[in-house]
């Protein structure tokens, strides 16, 4: 069976209903299209203004669950107000205490990711929570980067390989976007409301199955397979499906 009968003949999502549902939206892949570089995402105008009106709509029920740094997603969906969870699960806005401090090794683990980029000529993005080393410029770099995390991983226990798209991550042990997803649902905001999650990428499968298994839904955006009942092709399907929620 080729890829696409796992997940192109999946339905698309039925409509939001803003009384009875919880919306939660992965940042790259799902609500933006993946750039070449994770500095280069296109945010469309009036994508922070959309959200801010869903939300309403939705009385809070709405958060963005990212992989991303906090202070990324600020400065992209600069505008929109409501909740965010960045670092795969281990920092947030609007929630009080944050999830996560810092681990201890975060500076040396950092310093080990930059100067491996650095020598090896690949892109490391530095996060809040840790750092990622990017290969989609050259796919080929694919297991020398895994090699070289996982080493990494064994020396610095508090951290946990985060495989994502074209790039191999390095974020908190102990944090992921489902137990984002737990921890938002027991928020006065959420609670008692049907779980919907959209995403894009391997590290959204578990918010996905998550979804689906507390009487909500996933939505996996583009190809491959998924936990998710429902799919649409691109970002911007998405992002029409979430305005059409609001559309007077
Ligand atoms: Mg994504």
């Amino acid at each position: 069976m080729a890829m696409d009968d796992m997940t192109g003949n999946k339905p698309a999502p039925p409509a939001i209903e803003l009384a009875r549902d919880a919306v939660f939206l992965d940042f790259d892949g799902c609500l933006v299209e993946i750039a070449p570089r994770p500095d280069a995402v296109v945010i469309p105008p009036d994508l922070p203004a959309m959200l801010t009106t869903l939300a309403e709509a939705l009385d809070g029920a709405l958060a963005v669950v990212s992989g991303r740094s906090l202070r990324d997603l600020e400065h992209f969906l600069s505008g929109y107000a409501g909740p965010m969870v960045g670092s795969h699960g281990a920092e947030a806005r609007g929630m009080d205490p944050p999830l996560a401090e810092s681990p201890a090794e975060l500076t040396a683990l950092q310093a080990e990711l930059a100067r491996f980029a650095q020598t090896q000529g690949l892109l490391y993005e530095e996060k809040s929570h840790g750092g990622a080393l990017h290969f989609r410029a050259d796919p080929t770099r694919q297991q020398e980067v895994e090699e070289f995390t996982a080493a990494l991983a064994d020396r610095f226990p508090a951290f946990a390989i985060q495989p994502a798209k074209m790039a191999v991550e390095l974020r908190p042990e102990g944090y992921s976007k489902d137990g984002a997803l737990a921890l938002l649902s027991e928020l006065p905001d959420f609670s008692g409301r049907r779980p919907v999650y959209a995403g894009d990428d391997r590290t959204d499968e578990p918010a996905l199955a998550w979804a689906e298994a507390n009487e909500g839904y996933g939505i996996k955006i583009g190809e491959g397979e998924s936990a998710a009942r429902f799919h649409l092709p691109e970002p911007e399907d998405l992002r029409a499906w979430l305005a059409a929620a609001v559309r007077g």
